[in-house]
């Protein structure tokens, strides 16, 4: 039976990939409609190739331009956020979710509806409003399947026993370009540096998040909504080879673990199909000639932006949602050279801290999720020019 698919943040690297795996299996998967931020030619040229029906670019302004690149193909196009709520509102089995960032969750929450599945990738989504989301996927009965390569693993690994049994899920991290680097050259490090990704290839946001580990920290977050397991159970390994993805360490002492070359292409198939794998062209893996797999504690000394994840976690309530607010706006300024690597960790605490003695509840919809979101950012951008460390403003 051949599925229809949405595609949000078709253009990205996460798009891209899975219009890899789409084209490659024409008979499996039909598409309905993509979704990009602001390029209309590689929006239109996406669309064209996936032979979708709609097309939507978030950016307002670029209309014209994309009904200039869509002209003659019979392809409809929109910009705007109405345009972005069409696309997700059409008919479509899955909807692929790969916007970067907050400004995926509007759109992702929106792509809940009955009888779908959300192929999620955008994990920003579950941290700044993981317990609504969940929440609201569950009482729709959508079922929510992660991309993200180490979930995508746990996910599986979990199914081999049953919850109460699981004493610990860890994820990997391969530890970004930064693994071995000593602290003050780190803290010289710029964005070129910091996106020189050792193992994936990645959009600019989750290339920096990897050299800080804030990713990983991001993914706790992720698994204890996906997973409903408490931060207690769950845990991060530093693995460079990115071979062994996520596992589950079960209460008599057994492990299962998901393994898989680092490709996307195989987390996107398999959110795509769930329990039924898809035939892959692709490289298997010959554990031989890898020869070895290494694997160490991450330094949260050189990387502090973990254990402020791990903080929030613990903390609960609105504080993920405040600290991945707080990222954001560190991470931009980053990439614009405003600011030095460890500014991104500094900045991320000052903005925890002003907010921790609120104890401010976890958002009980979006709508609070992204008010609670937009005060944390103002803090940030306020914060932005005490910054001293290797701050260079
Ligand atoms: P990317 O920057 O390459 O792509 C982002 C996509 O979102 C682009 O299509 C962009 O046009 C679109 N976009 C940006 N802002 C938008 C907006 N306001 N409205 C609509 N569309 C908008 O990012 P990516 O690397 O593909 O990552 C996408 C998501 O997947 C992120 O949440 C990331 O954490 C997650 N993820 C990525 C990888 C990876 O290997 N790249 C792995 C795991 C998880
Ligand atoms: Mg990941």
């Amino acid at each position: 039976m051949t599925r229809s698919i949405t595609i949000l943040g078709a253009t990205g690297s996460i798009g891209r990939s899975t219009s890899g795996v789409i084209q490659a299996h024409r008979e499996e998967f039909r598409v309905e409609a993509v979704v990009g931020g602001r390029n209309a030619t590689a929006l239109a040229k996406i669309a064209q190739d996936l032979g979708a029906k709609f097309a939507a670019l978030a950016d307002e302004g670029a209309g014209e331009a994309l009904s200039l690149a869509l002209s003659g193909s019979g392809i409809r196009g929109g910009a705007g956020h109405a345009a972005v709520l069409e696309a997700v509102d059409r008919d479509a089995d899955i909807v692929l979710a790969a916007i970067s960032g907050t400004a995926g969750l509007a759109p992702t929450h929106a792509a809940l509806k009955p009888g779908r599945r959300i192929a999620l990738a955008n994990k920003e989504s579950l941290v700044c409003a993981g317990g609504v989301f969940m929440a609201d996927a569950r009482r729709l009965g959508v079922q929510v399947m992660p991309v993200d390569s180490e979930h995508n693993a746990l996910d599986h690994a979990l199914a081999a026993g049953s919850d109460r049994d699981v004493e610990k899920a860890v994820i990997t991290a391969s530890g970004g370009p930064f693994r071995t680097w000593t602290k003050e050259r780190i803290a010289r490090a710029d964005a070129r540096e910091a996106s020189a990704h050792p193992v994936w290839s990645m959009g600019s946001k989750i290339n920096i998040d990897s050299s800080t580990l804030m990713n990983k920290g991001l993914e706790l977050i992720e698994a204890h909504h996906l997973f409903d397991l408490e931060p207690e159970r769950l845990d991060v390994l530093v693995h460079p080879e990115a071979i062994v993805h996520g596992l589950v360490q079960w209460s008599d002492g057994a492990v299962t673990a998901g393994l898989a070359l680092p490709d996307m292409k195989v987390p996107i198939a398999n959110a795509l199909r769930n329990q039924n794998r898809l035939k892959m062209d692709l490289p298997r893996l010959d554990l031989a000639a890898i020869g070895r797999l290494s694997f160490e504690q991450p330094d949260e000394g050189r990387f502090p932006c973990l254990s402020l994840a791990k903080a929030a976690l613990r903390t609960g309530g609105a504080m993920p949602t405040i600290l991945n607010a707080a990222n954001e706006i560190a991470v931009e300024a980053f990439i614009a050279d405003a600011i030095g690597f460890y500014d991104i960790s500094e900045l991320v605490e000052r903005v925890c801290s002003t907010f921790f003695g609120r104890n401010i509840a976890a958002p009980s919809t979006v709508a609070d999720a992204l008010r609670i979101d937009q005060e944390a950012r103002q803090a940030a951008r306020q914060l932005l020019p005490t910054l001293t460390g290797t701050a260079r403003l």
